[in-house]
């Protein structure tokens, strides 16, 4: 997968340039294709923490938009940054709080965030919402550990 430097949409590794107002050339993102589990397409990066990056995609069979969180591909092989991914899905799941979106899909390197209950503000504010939620849920996580 390809992304525009500039508007940080995601582009095919055939695609070259951008094709919004900037025609960025597009530089090398992730392997594979922006088409995730034959199911979601990831559309735009929102932001990138540490070991994961969160995009703004599309459940393309019910033309829903999702917010998607993935491992960085340095990541992928790292044991332990896997399971608190997986830790992270399970708390988020189990969380039930306006700003947070909801889980509904899960995969080893994935976390995919329902945000049909969000209005186009919120959604626009989504990238906040999601390291509000991000927090809350690491901090029950470390409260879990202690
Ligand atoms: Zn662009």
């Amino acid at each position: 997968m390809k992304l525009c430097p500039i508007c940080h949409r995601c582009y095919e590794d055939t695609d070259n340039v951008c094709v919004h107002e900037d025609h960025a050339s597009l530089v090398p993102s992730r392997p594979g294709s922006r088409l995730i589990n034959e199911r979601y397409r990831l559309d735009r990066l929102l932001g990138r923490g540490g070991v994961g990056a969160v995009y703004a995609g599309t459940h393309i069979e019910l033309d829903r938009p999702v917010a998607i969180k993935l491992l960085l591909s340095d990541f992928i092989t790292d044991q332990q940054a896997v399971r608190r991914f997986r830790r992270e899905a399970r708390a988020t799941a189990r969380i039930n709080h306006p700003n947070v979106a909801e889980v509904y899909d899960y995969g080893t390197n994935r976390l995919h965030l329902q945000t049909d209950n969000l209005n186009l503000p919120q959604r626009q504010n989504l990238l906040q919402q999601i390291r509000d939620a991000n927090r809350q849920i690491h901090s029950e996580m470390s409260q879990k550990e202690e």
